[in-house]
């Protein structure tokens, strides 16, 4: 049980207006800041945007002691305390790469009983390996002087997640040192397992757990084939839809980075492709100096687009980014939530557009039916109840011909297969079996010898997919994520729903789906 948090000191209230400048609190703001300030753990995931920094810094200003923020790039913790610095509230940050004396006067500073930091910011590797800051911090807490304990970004804990670093896994040993200290854990972005993990590995006690809906309904979002001409679609999209506009190009390496903003910017001499934007590329292969210089340049609106890897992400907060483009696939659904994520932060509208080709196939962009958002959304275990985002994603925008066609067997079968093997595998494993997959994988569980193996020759992967998520969906199924050493890393098991799922295999429901007429 949540215990009801109701208000909160009014001053709190008076300095979110009077030092933030925030006439109201965003959703679930004011909860996880009462369950922080009442001492509990905490774990809150907030989509990007969703104001996760004021749920530590408004306490800093009624709280007495030190808050301790960990936090994973340099870069973000500047921006942050030169944020604070402006509202007069005084931070500190520490990291391996800082001058030894300036670090010293930083401890210094900490041992004084009238320090006058609010906020300490260090770098996960801080942690990890300088016995001098926590010997710091335990004099801090011996003082009755380490207020809390912030993990941000903290699914970077998990292994399971996308952007796991190891330095995050070392982060368990703050909670068995200083156990009174209420934590608090902030991530845009987790799954239920990723979540576990974290939680597990901080060694977070009768933690609250806060989770909001991960739909951006500001954001547009398409999937495009790509073509060979995929650079003339990309100048054309922005400059119909986004001229003089600020946005990210993904790509997936540094050559296709520099080689994307080169084109776009039409600096080739003898190219005829002249396309005039004001580009940079920024990638791991750059030294700090220079990423920081193309960074400054975006956010000062000196340069329109960042045509990026994912190195470009963590930690950019400019409120008025208008499209991200995936020049090439993501890594994995969650990936593309959070690089998305970055647009449209200011809550106006932003578009999301994904150029993929079948040689990079994943089964979101695949599927050219189902909603984009229902689709995300699944994936972090959230119902998209409405079905049609009001034509906010190119699948429900589309006007096509869908014909009818009734899937009842093969939901069967489905069904079936899910039973027949146990209730241990994936939907990958179960479509792969099901359309008659000889992998090795399948061999190594003698599923080639199931009398449904193969049973879906006949569909089209995609179809066949599409099936066993509405399957999904509609609770005939349901995807049990767990951790197996068995089976790989974490993955989701399908389960069946016994009750719906024998309606279905008796005869009393058939399932109707609609497929584009051209399949
Ligand atoms: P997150 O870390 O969740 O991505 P931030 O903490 O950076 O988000 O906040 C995003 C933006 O929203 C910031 O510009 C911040 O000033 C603003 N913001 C946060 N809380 C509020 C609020 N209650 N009212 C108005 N603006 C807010
Ligand atoms: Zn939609």
């Amino acid at each position: 049980m949540h215990p009801q948090f109701h208000s909160l000191p009014s001053i709190a209230l008076a300095n979110n207006k009077k030092v933030f400048g925030n006439h109201s609190f965003r959703p679930n703001q004011r909860v996880v800041i009462n369950a922080t300030m009442s001492g509990y753990d905490v774990f809150v995931l907030m989509p990007t945007g969703g104001g996760k920094s004021l749920t530590y810094q408004l306490p800093v200003l009624v709280c007495p002691g030190i808050t301790l923020v960990i936090s994973p790039l340099v870069s973000l913790i500047q921006d942050q305390i030169m944020h604070l610095l402006q509202a007069n509230i005084p931070a500190a940050y520490l990291s391996a790469n800082m001058e030894w004396t300036e670090q010293q006067e930083i401890l210094r500073e900490l041992c004084s009983d009238y320090c006058k930091y609010k906020l300490l910011y260090v770098t996960p590797e801080k942690v990890a390996k300088s016995d001098v800051l926590l010997r710091h911090l335990e004099s801090l807490n011996g003082r009755g002087l380490l207020a809390r304990i912030v993990i941000d970004e903290a699914h970077c804990v998990s292994q399971w997640g996308h952007d796991f670093r190891p330095d995050y896994k070392e982060l368990g040993i703050l909670k068995k040192k200083f156990e009174k200290t209420p934590v608090l854990a902030l991530t845009a972005t987790a799954t239920a397992s990723v979540k576990e993990d974290v939680v597990q590995a901080l060694g977070l006690v009768d933690c609250i757990v806060f989770r909001q809906s991960f739909n951006r309904p500001n954001l547009w979002y398409s999937v495009i084939p790509k073509a060979k001409k995929c650079l003339e679609d990309i100048d054309k999209f922005i400059k119909e839809n986004h001229f003089d506009e600020c946005g990210i190009i993904y790509c997936l390496s540094r050559m296709d980075c520099e080689k994307v903003a080169e084109k776009l910017q039409g600096i080739v001499e003898c190219d005829q492709t002249e396309f005039g934007h004001k580009t940079a590329f920024y990638h791991g292969n750059m030294d700090a100096a220079q990423r920081s210089f193309v960074q400054k340049q975006w956010s000062k609106d000196e340069i329109n687009i960042i045509c990026a890897t994912v190195a470009f992400g963590m930690g950019i907060n400019k409120p008025d980014v208008r499209f991200v483009i995936h020049h090439s696939l993501p890594k994995s659904i969650e990936g593309y939530h959070q690089e998305c994520g970055r647009a449209g932060r200011d809550g106006q509208r932003a578009s999301c557009v994904l150029y993929y080709s079948y040689s990079d196939y994943v089964s979101y962009s695949e599927n050219d039916v189902d909603c984009r958002r229902l689709l995300q959304l699944l994936h972090f275990g959230e119902k998209f109840d409405a079905g049609n985002c009001g034509n906010t994603c190119d699948n429900c925008s589309k006007i096509k011909t869908l014909v009818e066609r009734d899937v009842t067997e093969s939901a069967k079968q489905l069904v079936e297969l899910v039973k027949s093997t146990g209730q241990h595998f994936s939907s990958s494993h179960i479509l792969e079996v099901y359309r008659g997959s000889l992998s090795q994988f399948v061999k190594r569980h003698r599923h080639e010898n199931l009398s449904l193996h193969g049973a879906g020759k006949h569909l089209a992967k995609g179809e066949a997919s599409r099936i066993l998520r509405h399957l999904v969906i509609e609770d005939f199924l349901a995807e049990d994520v767990k951790k197996s050493d068995i089976y790989g890393s974490v993955s989701s098991v399908l389960k069946v729903n016994e009750s719906k799922a024998h309606k279905l295999c008796s005869g009393r429901q058939r399932i109707v789906l609609r497929f584009p007429s051209s399949v």
